[in-house]
């Protein structure tokens, strides 16, 4: 559109200077244009077309494309562009063979599309006139043309005043009113004289006043005034003009009383029109030729070749009309064509812009897909909270470790890392720290491994490094060193220090295993042994350290049965009264006697026990045997010296945890036939029972259940005097290792002492436990100590052996 426009208007552009390069501009324009649906684009051309033809002196075919450009402009409605249009139709037809009927309808329909512009109103009254003026209709042109120049003097269009002007002093001539003529005439010729680059208006102008001069009696003047028009004329390019030229010649000829001048000058003009097919001069010039005295048979022969030359012409119209509404017809059909053809292509291209928005979209899902899926695959094999590789990739890795082993023989090292006392940082500074930690520990590994090794999250608080290509094995358990440091460096949880040290088991492939799972069990168990031995440590297990865990691992599998089959045995050991040098009470302690695994040590069972939570089944167990024995032993088959003792009953302090734990017991106690004052729970102080009040809380329901309490051990390892104050207890047992030491090394028996003098302050008996000499029993009956415990009086023995050593009617005295 933008296209064709620019052409349209540089097609205007040239209208004046060269008319064929408009002529061929416009049928571009008209080539190029979609007649149906940019008609009023199309009706421009054919305008600009028509003028081209029409100034190119092809007044028939500007005729019929005027009249082309009226009927496609004339589609929208009244415009600017139809009026203009119906004007130079109007002069065209007018001009043209002096169908001037046709010329003065279409000038009076374009006067009626002007309306209220004034210039534009001027302008086609301006045409009007003459046209009027040809019909004879003389005075119509007249007023015309004053209503022409009243429009036109207030604008600026020159050439149309000018025009005007021209014409108002032709129609006077007509008029035969030549003095009137010169007036507008002279005033046409002062406004040319500032254009004199307008020749042909000039000729036309000083033609007219030539006539009108020799109308008021100056032939000289009106024919030295022609002889100079017709000097600047130049036949060859000035075909209408000349033809005029001779017309008005024979005119002044005729005026200025000269028939046979006129005569010659008309011939000429005659041969010149028909010559040139300036059919409307040649008419012209027969009727002048006629007035000039020629006869009638020349104007006879005059208007029947006007009607000949009409006839002609009419049928040359209509023949156009009819192949220019082929033409339209046709174009119209090739616009059609067009406009399918581009709506073809415009749904090929929404089809291809869809189908491209559709491949874009289905490479987007993909990559979204694809990232979807790598993130899905890394979290597959990574931890979500350190973002260390998993147990998954570390498979992998041990796999590819041991494969490249078996081809090179380089050794595989994996290192099993345990947190120690990991759960205590969880318990007492929330999860969210306990996360923390991890995630810290996690990368101060990762800083401390060597390029190439793998640092994975095994679980929890483990973590597992393999290091491939080992070139010696020692290599493993010096980094495990360097990772317990670096794990041991302090570190800040809320505010607060923290530093937790871990245990590290390390195996090496394929000497310990060829499998990747046998290898990382391999480096648990040596991390077991390593927690084993107080923890922070490295270990590695040799032949019997592996028989050592295997043996354990079969220990907790056996133990639960030996429970559950009643293949605990109860031994006990008598307590000593000191003052009364009587049996005070005895001591229940657990025994467990495998066919296979032989005698398995207390100190070994109760810590698998208290790990694997078979110590609450363990311990209901002692309380049935401790209620039995008590029975057994106050009954009356008992000895004398028996009526009114305790059994102790060792009481983990994991137990305490068990909210239920007081009503169980009760319960045990009764169902074993006796009473909760006949025993004697012994417990050993930690860090829970100082740390947790629901704990010591049932410490005051097992006392309010009857039962009596001592604290055991007293003086190893964590002691705490806070609650001997408390009253929970009734007796405290010093433990062995200080008695062994005080007995040992004077400057320690000051300990005991203390701890005497402090538990009777509070009024608590004191047993002083462990007590294998006479020296040792002697210092501590010395400080005071109200009962004694120990192999010095007695090893821990079976029920029956008891009765048989405390047996009436009285027991010995061991201390003598
Ligand atoms: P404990 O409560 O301190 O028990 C006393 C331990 O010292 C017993 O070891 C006993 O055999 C030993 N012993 C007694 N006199 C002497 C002596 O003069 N010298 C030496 N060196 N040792 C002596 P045992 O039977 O091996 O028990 C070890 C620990 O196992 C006990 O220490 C106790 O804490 C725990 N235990 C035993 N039976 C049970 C039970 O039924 N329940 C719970 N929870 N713990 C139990
Ligand atoms: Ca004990
Ligand atoms: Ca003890």
């Amino acid at each position: 559109m933008t296209v064709s426009q620019a052409l349209l208007d540089r097609a205007t552009e040239h209208l004046g200077d060269d008319p064929s390069a408009a002529a061929d501009l416009a049928q571009q324009v008209l080539q190029q244009a979609d007649v149906a649906a940019e008609s009023s684009l199309a009706g421009c051309a054919w305008h600009v077309l028509g003028m081209a033809e029409y100034t190119r002196g092809r007044l028939p075919q500007g005729a019929a494309a005027l009249r082309q450009a009226t009927e496609l402009l004339g589609r929208h409605g009244p415009s600017l562009a139809e009026c203009r249009a119906w004007r130079d139709l109007g002069s065209a037809l007018t001009h043209l063979s002096g169908d001037v009927p046709a010329g003065v309808q279409a000038l009076q329909r374009s006067l009626a599309l002007a309306d209220g512009d004034a210039h534009e109103r001027g302008v086609v009254l301006s045409r009007l006139g003459p046209a009027l003026g040809r019909l004879g209709r003389l005075d119509e042109a007249e007023s015309a043309l004053h209503g022409a120049i009243l429009h036109l003097d207030a604008g600026r269009d020159r050439r149309a005043l000018v025009l005007a002007l021209d014409n108002l002093g032709f129609t006077h001539i007509q008029q035969g009113r030549y003095e009137q003529a010169l007036v507008p005439l002279r005033r046409a010729l002062d406004l040319l004289e500032a254009a004199p680059h307008e020749r042909l208006h000039l000729a036309n102008a000083e033609t007219n006043l030539a006539i009108a001069l020799a109308g008021v009696g100056r032939g000289d003047d009106a024919q030295a005034l022609l002889r100079a028009v017709g000097g600047r004329l130049d036949p060859a390019t000035d075909g209408y003009q000349w033809a005029d030229h001779r017309l008005a010649c024979g005119r002044v000829h005729l005026l200025c009383g000269q028939p046979a001048a006129a005569r010659i000058a008309l011939h000429e003009g005659l041969a010149f029109a028909r010559d040139h097919g300036l059919s409307s001069a040649e008419i012209d010039l027969l009727l002048l030729l006629s007035e000039a005295d020629e006869g009638c048979g020349d104007l006879a022969a005059a208007l029947a070749h006007q009607r000949d030359l009409r006839a002609a012409e009419r049928r040359w119209l209509d023949q156009e009309a009819a192949s220019r509404a082929r033409q339209l017809e046709t174009s119209i059909e090739l616009a059609e064509r067009r406009a399918e053809n581009q709506a073809l292509a415009r749904a090929r291209d929404e089809l291809e812009a869809r189908v491209a928005e559709r491949t874009e979209d289905l490479r987007l899902q993909v990559q979204e897909r694809e990232s979807a899926e790598a993130l899905a695959r890394f979290w597959a094999d990574h931890d979500w909270l350190t973002r260390l590789p998993n147990r998954r990739l570390l498979q992998v890795k041990l796999r590819e470790g041991l494969n490249r082993s078996l081809r090179d023989g380089a050794a595989v090292g994996v290192l099993f890392i345990d947190m120690d006392g990991f759960k205590s940082v969880n318990d007492s500074h929330g999860h969210l720290s306990g996360d923390r930690l991890l995630r810290l520990t996690a990368r101060r590994l990762l800083r401390r491994c060597p390029p190439g090794a793998t640092v994975t999250r095994y679980g929890g608080d483990e973590f597992v490094v393999v290091l491939p290509s080992l070139a010696e094995e020692v290599v493993a358990a010096t980094l495990a060193h360097r990772l317990c440091q670096a794990v041991m460096q302090p570190l800040r949880l809320n505010g607060r220090r923290v530093s937790l040290s871990c245990s590290i088991g390390v195996a090496i492939g394929p000497r310990d295993a060829l499998t990747p799972d046998e290898l990382v069990r391999c480096a648990d168990r040596a991390m077991l042994v390593a927690k084993a031995s107080g923890r922070n440590q490295v270990c590695q297990l040799d032949a019997g350290g592996q028989e050592r865990l295997d043996r354990r691992g079969r220990l907790r599998r056996e133990l639960g049965q030996a429970i559950a089959g009643g293949r605990l045995t109860a031994a006990f050991q008598p307590v000593w009264n000191l003052r009364e040098r009587r049996l005070a009470g005895v001591e229940l302690l657990a025994r467990w006697n495998d066919p296979e695994l032989g005698a398995v040590s207390p100190a070994e069972f109760i810590a698998l026990a208290e790990e694997s939570g078979l110590i609450g089944p363990l311990g209901l167990w002692a309380v049935q045997q401790g209620a039995r024995a008590a029975a057994a032993l106050r009954g009356a088959g008992g000895p004398g010296a028996c009526r009114d003792l305790r059994v102790a009953v060792n009481l983990s302090t994991l137990q305490l945890a068990d909210p239920d734990l007081v009503h169980t017991l009760s319960n045990a106690v009764q169902a074993a036939g006796g009473e909760p004052s006949w025993l004697e729970f012994e417990l050993t102080e930690s860090v829970q029972l100082a740390e947790d009040p629901a704990m010591r809380d049932r410490l005051v329901a097992l006392r309010a259940a009857g039962f009596h309490l001592s604290l055991d051990d007293f003086g190893a390892g964590y002691s705490s005097f806070a609650y001997l104050s408390e009253h929970y207890f009734d007796r405290l047992k010093i433990d062995r290792a200080l008695v062994h030491a005080a007995a040992r090394m004077p400057e320690r028996a000051p300990v005991t002492r203390s701890i005497v003098a402090m538990a009777h302050g509070l009024g608590l008996t004191v047993v002083a436990e462990g007590i294998e000499t006479r020296e040792q029993l002697a210092l501590l009956q010395l400080q005071g100590c109200d009962a004694v415990q120990g192999w010095h009086i007695a090893r821990p023995m079976p029920l029956d052996d008891l009765l048989a050593w405390a047996g009436p009617p009285s027991a010995p005295t061991p201390s003598d």
